[in-house]
Protein backbone atom coordinates (compact mmCIF):
# COMPACT_ATOMS: atom_id res chain seq x y z
CA UNK A 1 0.00 0.00 0.00
CA UNK A 2 1.24 3.41 -0.95
CA UNK A 3 0.66 6.37 0.78
CA UNK A 4 -2.54 7.59 -1.03
CA UNK A 5 -3.82 3.98 -0.75
CA UNK A 6 -3.58 4.12 2.94
CA UNK A 7 -5.13 7.05 3.56
CA UNK A 8 -8.16 6.70 0.86
CA UNK A 9 -8.09 2.78 3.07
CA UNK A 10 -8.87 4.70 6.38
CA UNK A 11 -11.22 7.12 4.83
CA UNK A 12 -13.45 4.28 3.77
CA UNK A 13 -13.19 2.01 6.98
CA UNK A 14 -13.83 5.27 8.77
CA UNK A 15 -16.92 6.07 7.15
CA UNK A 16 -17.71 2.86 6.85
CA UNK A 17 -17.58 3.17 10.81
CA UNK A 18 -19.45 6.11 10.66
CA UNK A 19 -22.56 4.97 9.02
CA UNK A 20 -22.48 1.87 10.95
CA UNK A 21 -22.70 4.05 13.89
CA UNK A 22 -25.15 6.29 12.70
CA UNK A 23 -27.47 3.97 11.55
CA UNK A 24 -27.49 2.10 14.82
CA UNK A 25 -27.87 5.62 16.72
CA UNK A 26 -30.54 6.49 14.33
CA UNK A 27 -32.45 3.24 15.26
CA UNK A 28 -32.30 3.27 18.49
CA UNK A 29 -33.62 7.07 18.98
CA UNK A 30 -36.34 6.08 16.58
CA UNK A 31 -37.05 3.01 18.43
CA UNK A 32 -36.62 4.87 21.58
CA UNK A 33 -38.82 7.39 20.47
CA UNK A 34 -41.96 5.22 19.51
CA UNK A 35 -41.15 3.29 22.84
CA UNK A 36 -41.83 6.75 24.79
CA UNK A 37 -45.44 7.17 22.50
CA UNK A 38 -46.37 3.75 23.27
CA UNK A 39 -45.94 4.25 27.05
CA UNK A 40 -48.07 7.38 27.03
CA UNK A 41 -51.62 6.60 28.64
CA UNK A 42 -53.74 7.35 25.97
CA UNK A 43 -54.90 10.42 25.62
CA UNK A 44 -58.08 11.92 27.30
CA UNK A 45 -60.67 12.48 24.90
CA UNK A 46 -61.74 16.12 24.28
CA UNK A 47 -65.57 15.56 23.95
CA UNK A 48 -68.43 14.21 25.29
CA UNK A 49 -68.95 10.77 23.61
CA UNK A 50 -72.67 10.02 23.57
CA UNK A 51 -72.04 6.73 22.20
CA UNK A 52 -70.02 5.58 25.03
CA UNK A 53 -72.17 7.38 27.93
CA UNK A 54 -75.53 5.35 26.38
CA UNK A 55 -73.24 1.86 26.21
CA UNK A 56 -72.41 2.49 30.18
CA UNK A 57 -76.31 2.67 30.26
CA UNK A 58 -76.15 -0.46 28.96
CA UNK A 59 -73.62 -1.88 30.66
CA UNK A 60 -75.24 -0.83 33.96
CA UNK A 61 -78.69 -2.75 33.08
CA UNK A 62 -77.02 -5.88 32.30
CA UNK A 63 -76.24 -6.16 35.97
CA UNK A 64 -79.33 -6.06 36.62
CA UNK A 65 -81.46 -4.43 39.34
CA UNK A 66 -79.28 -1.83 41.18
CA UNK A 67 -81.09 -1.89 44.46
CA UNK A 68 -79.57 -1.82 47.80
CA UNK A 69 -78.30 -4.92 49.20
CA UNK A 70 -78.65 -6.53 45.57
CA UNK A 71 -76.03 -8.48 43.72
CA UNK A 72 -75.80 -5.50 40.91
CA UNK A 73 -75.50 -2.93 43.81
CA UNK A 74 -72.42 -4.59 44.84
CA UNK A 75 -71.17 -5.11 41.34
CA UNK A 76 -72.19 -1.23 39.95
CA UNK A 77 -70.17 0.19 42.66
CA UNK A 78 -67.05 -1.69 41.80
CA UNK A 79 -67.65 -0.90 38.18
CA UNK A 80 -67.59 2.29 38.93
CA UNK A 81 -64.48 2.55 40.55
CA UNK A 82 -62.64 0.96 37.93
CA UNK A 83 -64.11 3.70 35.24
CA UNK A 84 -63.02 6.81 37.45
CA UNK A 85 -59.80 4.87 38.23
CA UNK A 86 -59.16 4.46 34.55
CA UNK A 87 -60.07 7.92 33.93
CA UNK A 88 -57.30 9.29 36.60
CA UNK A 89 -59.51 10.07 39.57
CA UNK A 90 -59.24 9.09 43.21
CA UNK A 91 -62.35 7.51 44.40
CA UNK A 92 -63.24 7.26 48.52
CA UNK A 93 -66.60 5.31 49.95
CA UNK A 94 -68.23 7.83 52.29
CA UNK A 95 -69.64 5.17 54.32
CA UNK A 96 -72.79 6.17 56.45
CA UNK A 97 -76.32 4.09 57.71
CA UNK A 98 -80.07 5.45 57.50
CA UNK A 99 -83.27 3.63 58.89
CA UNK A 100 -80.70 0.75 59.73
CA UNK A 101 -79.43 0.88 55.92
CA UNK A 102 -76.25 1.02 55.53
CA UNK A 103 -75.17 4.11 52.90
CA UNK A 104 -72.36 3.66 50.54
CA UNK A 105 -71.83 7.11 48.53
CA UNK A 106 -68.58 6.91 45.93
CA UNK A 107 -66.77 10.30 45.20
CA UNK A 108 -64.36 10.89 42.93
CA UNK A 109 -61.84 13.98 42.58
CA UNK A 110 -58.55 14.66 40.95
CA UNK A 111 -57.29 16.45 43.97
CA UNK A 112 -57.22 16.88 47.88
CA UNK A 113 -58.86 19.96 47.33
CA UNK A 114 -62.43 20.94 48.71
CA UNK A 115 -64.86 20.60 45.89
CA UNK A 116 -66.28 23.72 44.37
CA UNK A 117 -68.57 22.38 42.17
CA UNK A 118 -70.07 19.01 42.86
CA UNK A 119 -71.60 16.90 40.23
CA UNK A 120 -74.01 13.86 41.56
CA UNK A 121 -76.11 11.17 40.57
CA UNK A 122 -77.65 8.42 42.45
CA UNK A 123 -76.38 4.96 41.19
CA UNK A 124 -79.34 2.32 43.02
CA UNK A 125 -82.39 1.70 41.26
CA UNK A 126 -85.66 1.20 43.04
CA UNK A 127 -87.10 -2.42 44.58
CA UNK A 128 -90.62 -2.33 43.11
CA UNK A 129 -91.91 -1.24 39.82
CA UNK A 130 -95.03 -0.06 41.89
CA UNK A 131 -95.99 2.43 38.57
CA UNK A 132 -95.98 -0.03 36.17
CA UNK A 133 -99.96 -0.28 34.45
CA UNK A 134 -99.64 -3.66 34.72
CA UNK A 135 -100.21 -4.67 39.13
CA UNK A 136 -98.58 -7.79 38.58
CA UNK A 137 -95.12 -6.04 37.93
CA UNK A 138 -95.74 -4.32 41.00
CA UNK A 139 -93.49 -6.61 42.63
CA UNK A 140 -90.30 -6.80 40.20
CA UNK A 141 -87.44 -4.47 40.25
CA UNK A 142 -87.56 -1.30 37.97
CA UNK A 143 -84.57 -1.68 35.75
CA UNK A 144 -83.39 1.44 35.78
CA UNK A 145 -81.94 2.71 32.25
CA UNK A 146 -83.44 6.33 32.58
CA UNK A 147 -84.04 6.16 36.37
CA UNK A 148 -80.85 5.58 37.89
CA UNK A 149 -78.08 4.36 34.92
CA UNK A 150 -78.81 7.78 32.95
CA UNK A 151 -77.03 10.04 35.45
CA UNK A 152 -74.31 7.80 36.41
CA UNK A 153 -73.27 7.32 32.54
CA UNK A 154 -73.02 11.08 32.00
CA UNK A 155 -71.09 11.47 35.23
CA UNK A 156 -68.71 8.83 34.31
CA UNK A 157 -68.09 9.98 30.49
CA UNK A 158 -67.41 13.51 31.81
CA UNK A 159 -64.91 11.55 34.51
CA UNK A 160 -63.49 11.11 31.00
CA UNK A 161 -63.43 14.25 28.85
CA UNK A 162 -63.09 17.17 31.61
CA UNK A 163 -59.79 18.75 30.99
CA UNK A 164 -57.54 18.49 34.35
CA UNK A 165 -56.93 22.04 35.24
CA UNK A 166 -61.22 23.31 36.02
CA UNK A 167 -61.24 24.43 39.23
CA UNK A 168 -62.34 21.68 41.91
CA UNK A 169 -64.66 18.81 40.94
CA UNK A 170 -66.19 16.17 42.90
CA UNK A 171 -68.08 13.71 41.22
CA UNK A 172 -70.44 11.88 43.96
CA UNK A 173 -72.43 8.71 43.39
CA UNK A 174 -75.02 8.98 46.07
CA UNK A 175 -77.08 5.48 47.15
CA UNK A 176 -80.17 4.49 48.25
CA UNK A 177 -82.04 7.72 46.32
CA UNK A 178 -85.36 5.19 44.86
CA UNK A 179 -86.99 4.01 47.95
CA UNK A 180 -89.46 6.33 49.15
CA UNK A 181 -93.00 5.04 50.05
CA UNK A 182 -91.67 1.51 50.76
CA UNK A 183 -92.11 0.48 54.48
CA UNK A 184 -88.75 0.74 55.91
CA UNK A 185 -87.23 3.31 53.72
CA UNK A 186 -87.41 6.86 52.37
CA UNK A 187 -86.52 9.08 49.70
CA UNK A 188 -82.82 10.18 49.22
CA UNK A 189 -81.44 8.67 51.89
CA UNK A 190 -77.47 8.84 50.31
CA UNK A 191 -77.59 12.44 49.82
CA UNK A 192 -78.89 12.88 53.63
CA UNK A 193 -76.05 11.26 54.33
CA UNK A 194 -73.82 13.16 52.71
CA UNK A 195 -74.82 16.46 53.52
CA UNK A 196 -74.40 15.16 57.20
CA UNK A 197 -71.42 13.92 57.50
CA UNK A 198 -68.93 15.03 54.55
CA UNK A 199 -68.19 18.83 55.54
CA UNK A 200 -67.84 20.49 52.05
CA UNK A 201 -68.98 23.67 51.22
CA UNK A 202 -69.31 23.66 47.41
CA UNK A 203 -70.46 26.63 44.97
CA UNK A 204 -72.32 24.86 42.94
CA UNK A 205 -73.95 21.11 43.03
CA UNK A 206 -76.00 19.69 40.17
CA UNK A 207 -77.89 16.52 40.19
CA UNK A 208 -78.78 14.44 37.30
CA UNK A 209 -81.40 12.67 37.62
CA UNK A 210 -83.67 10.89 34.34
CA UNK A 211 -81.46 12.78 31.82
CA UNK A 212 -81.47 10.10 29.21
CA UNK A 213 -85.15 10.13 27.78
CA UNK A 214 -84.72 10.02 24.45
CA UNK A 215 -88.16 12.60 23.91
CA UNK A 216 -85.99 14.29 26.35
CA UNK A 217 -87.76 18.08 27.73
CA UNK A 218 -85.92 19.24 30.39
CA UNK A 219 -88.04 21.93 32.13
CA UNK A 220 -86.68 24.16 35.08
CA UNK A 221 -87.49 22.18 38.01
CA UNK A 222 -88.75 24.54 40.36
CA UNK A 223 -86.65 24.03 43.90
CA UNK A 224 -83.44 24.51 41.97
CA UNK A 225 -81.18 27.72 42.10
CA UNK A 226 -82.55 30.33 39.91
CA UNK A 227 -79.08 31.70 39.30
CA UNK A 228 -77.17 28.21 38.94
CA UNK A 229 -80.53 27.33 36.72
CA UNK A 230 -80.29 29.91 34.63
CA UNK A 231 -76.54 29.78 34.01
CA UNK A 232 -76.70 25.84 33.09
CA UNK A 233 -79.62 26.67 30.56
CA UNK A 234 -78.35 29.41 29.18
CA UNK A 235 -75.38 27.83 28.29
CA UNK A 236 -77.58 24.43 26.52
CA UNK A 237 -79.28 27.58 24.85
CA UNK A 238 -76.06 28.43 23.32
CA UNK A 239 -74.52 25.34 22.08
CA UNK A 240 -77.64 24.63 20.32
CA UNK A 241 -79.61 22.49 22.83
CA UNK A 242 -82.38 25.60 23.89
CA UNK A 243 -84.83 23.26 22.41
CA UNK A 244 -84.40 20.19 24.88
CA UNK A 245 -83.39 22.65 27.80
CA UNK A 246 -86.68 24.90 28.22
CA UNK A 247 -86.52 27.53 30.32
CA UNK A 248 -90.13 27.49 31.55
CA UNK A 249 -90.86 25.47 35.19
CA UNK A 250 -92.41 22.49 35.53
CA UNK A 251 -92.17 20.38 38.37
CA UNK A 252 -91.25 20.53 42.30
CA UNK A 253 -89.19 17.49 43.07
CA UNK A 254 -87.75 16.11 46.12
CA UNK A 255 -84.67 14.53 44.73
CA UNK A 256 -80.94 14.77 45.76
CA UNK A 257 -80.19 18.41 45.63
CA UNK A 258 -82.95 19.10 48.33
CA UNK A 259 -80.35 18.39 51.46
CA UNK A 260 -77.83 20.75 49.67
CA UNK A 261 -80.91 23.56 49.92
CA UNK A 262 -81.62 22.72 52.91
CA UNK A 263 -78.41 23.48 54.11
CA UNK A 264 -78.39 27.28 52.43
CA UNK A 265 -75.48 25.42 49.08
CA UNK A 266 -77.04 26.31 45.92
CA UNK A 267 -78.13 23.48 43.88
CA UNK A 268 -79.97 22.23 40.10
CA UNK A 269 -81.72 19.63 39.82
CA UNK A 270 -81.50 18.66 36.15
CA UNK A 271 -84.39 15.94 35.67
CA UNK A 272 -87.30 15.72 32.75
CA UNK A 273 -90.17 14.03 35.00
CA UNK A 274 -92.10 13.17 31.79
CA UNK A 275 -91.30 10.04 31.41
CA UNK A 276 -94.02 7.75 30.96
CA UNK A 277 -91.41 4.13 31.69
CA UNK A 278 -90.77 6.08 35.15
CA UNK A 279 -90.82 3.28 38.41
CA UNK A 280 -92.07 0.65 35.83
CA UNK A 281 -90.57 -2.45 34.09
CA UNK A 282 -90.09 -0.55 30.69
CA UNK A 283 -87.59 2.10 32.17
CA UNK A 284 -84.86 -0.35 29.84
CA UNK A 285 -82.36 1.25 27.60
CA UNK A 286 -84.31 1.49 24.41
CA UNK A 287 -85.96 4.25 26.01
CA UNK A 288 -82.82 6.35 26.10
CA UNK A 289 -81.03 7.83 23.56
CA UNK A 290 -76.95 8.73 23.18
CA UNK A 291 -78.08 12.15 21.96
CA UNK A 292 -79.96 12.87 24.87
CA UNK A 293 -76.76 11.80 27.05
CA UNK A 294 -74.80 13.95 24.91
CA UNK A 295 -76.60 17.17 24.98
CA UNK A 296 -76.48 16.99 28.87
CA UNK A 297 -73.34 15.80 28.86
CA UNK A 298 -72.02 18.54 26.34
CA UNK A 299 -73.97 21.31 28.54
CA UNK A 300 -72.38 20.59 31.67
CA UNK A 301 -69.11 20.10 30.11
CA UNK A 302 -68.84 23.57 28.88
CA UNK A 303 -70.37 24.99 31.86
CA UNK A 304 -67.60 23.72 34.41
CA UNK A 305 -65.06 24.45 32.03
CA UNK A 306 -66.59 28.00 31.89
CA UNK A 307 -66.46 28.47 35.90
CA UNK A 308 -62.85 28.40 35.72
CA UNK A 309 -59.77 26.99 35.57
CA UNK A 310 -57.26 26.39 38.64
ZN1 LIG B 1 -86.79 6.94 40.76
Amino acid sequence: MNKRAVVLYLAITSGLLLLTIGWYAASFLTFGSALDFESESAPAPEFFDGTRAYADVQTQVDMGARAPGSQGHAKIRAWMRAELEKAGWMVEVHESERLGHPISNLIAKRSDALPQIILAAHYDTRFFADNDPDPANHTQPVPGANDGASGVAVLLELARTLPDDTIPVWLVFFDAEDNGRIAGWDWILGSRAFVNEVPVNPQAVVILDMVGDADLNLHYELNSDPTLRGEIWDTAERLGYGDVFIKTGKHSMLDDHTPFLEKGIPAVDIIDFDYPYWHTVEDTPDKVSAESLRMVGDTLWHWVVERGRN
